[in-house]
């Protein structure tokens, strides 16, 4: 009998009850009864009437409840029916999960089904390394808790020989000598083992099924032939991440392409530039040496301005020439060079005379790079295994050169503008914008150090008449010897420059106001003593030259100017040809 009965029919003896005891007057229809058990009856009937409203309310909240999870469920079967109805809903909830997710998802579940097919304990799926020596676990299955290691090993084992014959085999587990698994754990004093290589497009075995029962007999030659089915499925797996693999990364390779082409800022030095680029080759080709050589059409030769890998044999700021050898065939015809074997090639060398021997690289993959038809250079990826690189390969680093050529043109194009816009026109010696870019680099690289530097103003004693007496153009040619003779008497690492119309600054890196006096006095006595001759005039002419010292005379450029000019009028004050040493604000 159902709860809700029993309530019922005690509710209505209830009622009853209630009925007799309250509707009837007094005590007489007890026939007499004692006044106690009257009170007894009154007091039973309150207590059903209570215990009938308690079911009527309990009642109440399990009718509520009841329909309530009526229309939870009524809303749930809508949303179903809705979902099967519209099953595109699936496909794209699938279609959202990443190829690693659906691989691994799909293997398992097809790992679980053989299992269960053979009633097998124990089952692993392992793949084989790239270098083919060890079994990498993929997933497993097992009902001990003891895992299957997660490497093996598998030369000289049972493993090796299933695959490298490439067929299923069943081994029974008394047969078996331990040394031959290299710490795989059988687990089962007797039973049985079946290994199943899984093959990549019906060829060489990429990975194995590792299936263990113990049970002896549990599996005999139809059972390896279900088995080797089973591993064909897997096969279409791995063949699809594989493909699914090289496609997006063909897809983020081209994306990084356009990356190095469009967010490469347009006044980038050329060695972060390289590192951008062999950035990208480094996640994309494998290599053991890359070398990106320049090319000097005036000299016919390369030149090495950027190594990764190797660089014992070839390394940066190395010139070699292009001609005969391996790098005339790279940036020969289609600009490409794709070379297996070094040994079965007719290169000549790769950066030295008879280098292709005695170095360790076997093959390498090269680009040209140019900007139209042309030649800037070249970037080569070399292997120490043979065979390195594919025709796919070939392809991929193809595109790869033709953007990062036009990229580096850009890059020599701007240097070239900026170096333009650098130089004074009729000197060929750093203008004053250059100059003071200099200056404050210099300032902070010495600031960086704690290093010194000395600059000179020289300024032309008297030139105004040079030009009144002679004429502009013999100016010119006084301006122009002038900015040699400077040049020339002091080192390459100073900078000489053109800062005004007849003046000239000089920044003489790690020298004191006493070490900078000597190449003061040698530019004033060169000066001195050169003898200018155009045409029919000969002349000299004489300078007068300023000095101060950073940081000891003053800590900003503009300062350091001014105080090094304040010298230098000094020096006219003293009736020119002289030199003089900044000697505070006072002098
Ligand atoms: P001092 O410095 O000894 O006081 O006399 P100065 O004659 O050298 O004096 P100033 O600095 O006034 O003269 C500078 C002259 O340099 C004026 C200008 O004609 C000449 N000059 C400036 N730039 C050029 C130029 O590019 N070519 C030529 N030929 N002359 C120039
Ligand atoms: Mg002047
Ligand atoms: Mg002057």
């Amino acid at each position: 009998m159902s709860n809700l009965r029993v309530y019922w029919m005690f509710g209505i003896v209830m009622i009853i009850l209630v009925l007799v005891t309250f509707l009837y007057p007094g005590s007489a229809i007890f026939g007499g009864a004692s006044s106690s058990f009257y009170l007894f009856m009154k007091l039973f009937a309150a207590l059903g009437s209570g215990a009938f409203i308690v079911f009527l309310v309990i009642e109440l909240a399990n009718l509520t409840k009841r329909g309530k999870e009526l229309e939870l469920k009524n809303k749930e079967l809508l949303k179903r029916l809705k979902e099967e109805t519209v099953g595109a809903k699936h496909i794209s909830l699938m279609v959202k999960r990443s190829p690693d997710e659906v691989y691994s998802h799909t293997s398992r579940t097809l790992l679980r089904l053989v299992k269960n097919f053979f009633f097998a304990r124990d089952v692993a799926f392992y793949l084989i390394d790239s270098e083919r020596k060890l079994l990498l676990l993929e997933f497993f299955e097992v009902d001990t808790n003891v895992n299957p290691p997660e490497k093996i090993k598998y030369e000289g084992t049972l493993f090796n020989s299933v695959v490298t014959e490439a067929s299923g085999k069943v081994f029974p587990i008394n047969d078996i000598d331990e040394e031959e698994l290299n710490g795989f754990n059988l687990r089962y004093k007797s039973g049985c083992l079946m290994l199943v290589p899984v093959k990549f497009d019906e060829g060489q075995a990429v990975g194995l099924l590792v299936l263990l029962s113990p049970e002896e007999g549990a599996w005999g030659d139809s059972d390896v032939q279900i088995a080797e089915k089973f591993s064909e499925l897997f096969s279409t797996i791995i063949w699809q991440i594989d493909a699914i693999d090289k496609l997006s990364s063909v897809i983020n390779f081209y994306q990084e392409l356009n990356k190095l082409q469009a967010d490469t800022p347009i006044g980038i030095e050329e060695l972060e530039f390289f590192k951008k680029a062999s950035g990208i080759i480094s996640r994309f080709f494998d290599f053991d040496k890359m070398t990106v050589a320049i090319y000097n059409d005036e000299k016919n030769e390369m030149q090495i301005r950027f190594v990764e890998g190797i660089e014992s044999d070839a390394t940066v700021g190395d010139r070699f020439e292009l001609e005969g050898g391996l790098w005339e065939k790279l940036t020969a015809g289609g600009g490409t060079l794709l070379i297996e074997d070094y040994d079965s090639s007719d290169i000549g060398y790769r950066f030295q005379p008879d280098d292709v021997g005695i170095s360790p690289f076997r093959s390498c993959l090269g680009v040209a790079l140019r900007a139209g038809k042309k030649l800037l250079g070249g970037i080569l990826l070399e292997s120490t295994r043979k065979g390195q690189y594919s025709e796919s390969d070939r392809f991929a680093f193809e595109i790869f050169g033709r953007c990062v050529g036009s990229a580096y043109n850009r890059l020599l194009a701007y240097n070239d503008l900026k170096s333009l816009s650098m130089i004074d026109g009729l000197t060929s010696i750093y203008n004053r914008r250059a100059f003071e870019e200099r200056l404050s680099e210099e300032i902070n690289r010495a600031k960086r150090y704690g290093s010194i530097f000395t600059l000179l103003i020289i300024d032309i004693d008297k030139f105004k008449r040079i030009n009144d007496t002679y004429g502009h153009l013999m100016g010119d040619f006084v301006l122009k010897k002038l900015a040699m003779i400077i040049k020339g008497s002091v080192r390459n690492i100073d900078t000489v420059a053109r800062y005004g119309g007849e003046e000239f600054a000089v920044v003489l890196v790690n020298a004191n106001k006493e070490n900078a006096l000597i190449s003061a006095e040698r530019i004033r006595s060169n000066v001195e003593e050169f003898l200018f001759e155009k045409g029919n005039v000969r002349l000299h002419i004489r300078v007068s030259i300023g000095l101060s010292e950073f940081p000891a005379d003053a800590e900003s450029g503009r300062a350091l100017i001014q105080n090094a000019d304040m010298a230098m009028y000094e020096s006219k004050r003293r009736g020119g040809n002289v030199i003089t040493v900044f000697q505070g604000n006072n002098q």
